[in-house]
């Protein structure tokens, strides 16, 4: 059997199958302490370089995103970066740790379309399996489970401009709460994939504990899977990320517990690195750094960024393959902003970040808004809605949840390539257990769903296997 998956851990239960765990990429010193850290526009008032350096490590994928018209006019060839983690551990070994399952209207959707077993309460289970929460005050929720391999913390460090930021969307209006509970609409500390701390990946999590003593379990770095062979068996902060804040915009035509964009509150900001990680990471381009962040360097503690992210944009981009050459890359159309209304919702939510940040808390700690205008937009006046949506169509990224390029669902429908099984179409002994098989995207970040998704599948796969078993070995009576 053939997984190109972290969770493979679940399947070396069954110790007759032979696991194998392929990346194309190498080992970083993945059990290394030392790894943890990330990466709007930004207030006047510490970041490691963990993930910035491997997420440059990993920015040759840019080259395969095309430029679009409408936007990224800050980036270099008006390009987006699009990294990945092509090492042990995949992308959770690079990216920011952020904890956020998603709202329980995407899984019941996903079930509502056929997918069955994929509703929130049949997934919530899968959810928690995976799960150590070491989260203080949740200790008796039925949303958590703290036995799982994979650790969940709040970020023992907290800015003075966080605790003023939470303070602050409380007073705005926002009731502080769990986003991975019973509703999400509110505001929190981040839930972060960490151990004390430190990056706790897929790789830390469920393969390091097991590597040395499961025989059935083959790791193969390196190794970059080409054919699949028919009809045989084959430092503590979060990249700065402190709070999350999600945001309800007052146009949405979905229910209100649904909301529609993440208000991300970090400590810093693109200065922070001296735009040596951040920035780079994003693709951003030197002279728009020079020209509005690069004074803030004076003030490396003095201000803290928002960032503002979208959930289930109108605007669906699309990739394509090349050729039939499994070494060669595909294309990435990200087709952001495509529909005015996803640019709107940005501008709506980058307006409640300057409410909140006018509230009694944040003004306290003498927050202003980091008023240098961006070059390309300084023919708008600055703070007005066309300045915003210049600087919206000139600085925003993604934040690498793509999803939906192996989307599961019916047969009868044309867009979906796997069932509710996660079998492709038509080929009973391939399964594709990744976000690729996400069919909309969610309400949250895409790792916690992953882990979900890893779980369900070992658990499908064993199911089988024991199906299998019984059928072999039936015994008639005469
Ligand atoms: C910079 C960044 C920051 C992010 N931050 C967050 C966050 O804070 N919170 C969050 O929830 N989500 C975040 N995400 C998204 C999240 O980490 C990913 O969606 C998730 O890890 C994807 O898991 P996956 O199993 O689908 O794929 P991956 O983890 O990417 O795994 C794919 C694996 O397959 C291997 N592979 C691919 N092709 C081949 C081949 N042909 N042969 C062999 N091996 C192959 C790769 O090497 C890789 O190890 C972030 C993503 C990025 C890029």
């Amino acid at each position: 059997m053939w997984l190109p998956s972290f969770h493979a851990t679940q399947l070396l239960q069954l110790l007759c199958l032979q696991v194998f765990v392929v990346k194309c990429g190498m080992s970083i010193h993945l059990f290394n302490p030392y790894q943890p850290p990330v990466y709007g526009f930004t207030l006047d008032n510490s970041i490691d370089h963990y993930t910035y350096l491997m997420q440059n490590i990993s920015q040759h994928m840019k080259d395969y995103v095309t430029p679009y018209p409408q936007t990224y006019f800050g980036m270099y060839d008006q390009k987006c970066a699009f990294p990945r983690g092509k090492v042990l551990g995949g992308t959770s070994a690079i990216n920011y740790m952020i904890y956020n399952r998603g709202n329980r209207r995407d899984f019941d959707r996903w079930a509502q379309e056929g997918n069955y077993g994929w509703s929130y309460n049949e997934v919530l289970p899968y959810f928690k399996k995976s799960e150590r929460a070491m989260l203080k005050g949740l200790e008796n929720s039925p949303y958590h489970n703290r036995n799982g391999n994979l650790n969940v913390e709040y970020v023992a460090y907290r800015t003075a401009p966080a605790r003023a930021f939470l303070k602050g969307a409380r007073q705005a209006g926002y009731r502080k709460l769990d986003y991975n509970g019973e509703s999400q609409v509110g505001t929190s500390y981040v839930q972060a994939t960490t151990s004390r701390g430190v990056r706790h990946s897929a790789a830390s999590a469920f393969l390091r504990p097991i590597m040395h003593n499961r025989p059935n379990l083959k790791i193969l770095i390196n190794s970059h899977v080409k054919d699949y062979l028919f009809g045989k068996g084959l430092f503590t902060m979060i990249g700065g990320v402190e709070s999350l804040t999600f945001y309800k915009s007052p146009n949405s035509q979905d229910p209100p517990d649904w909301p529609d964009a993440e208000i991300i509150q970090l400590g810093g900001s693109f200065a922070s690195d001296e735009g040596a990680g951040v920035s780079r990471g994003m693709n951003i381009r030197r002279d728009i750094y020079e020209a509005v962040y690069k004074p803030l360097e004076r003030y490396p503690t003095d201000h803290w960024s928002a960032f503002v992210m979208q959930f289930r944009p109108k605007s669906i981009g699309y990739l394509r393959l090349q050729d039939k050459n499994p070494w060669h890359w595909p294309k990435f159309y990200p087709n952001y902003f495509k529909y005015e209304e996803d640019l709107e919702i940005l501008l709506e939510a980058t307006k409640e970040v300057i409410r909140i940040s006018q509230t009694p808390a944040m003004q306290a700690i003498g927050t202003r808004i980091w008023d240098r205008p961006l070059p390309n937009c300084a023919h708008l006046h600055f703070g007005t809605d066309d300045y915003w949506r210049c600087s919206i169509r000139t600085l925003s990224c993604t934040l690498h949840h793509q999803v939906g390029t192996c989307k599961m669902g019916l047969s009868s429908d044309p867009t979906t390539i796997v069932d509710p099984h996660l079998h492709v179409h038509g080929i009973q002994r391939l399964r594709v257990a990744d976000n690729s098989i996400i069919p909309y995207p969610i309400t949250g970040h895409t790792n916690a769903v992953s882990f979900m998704i890893g779980e369900k599948c070992a658990d499908m796969i064993k199911a089988d296997w024991v199906d299998e078993r019984m059928q072999k070995t039936k015994i008639t009576f005469h």
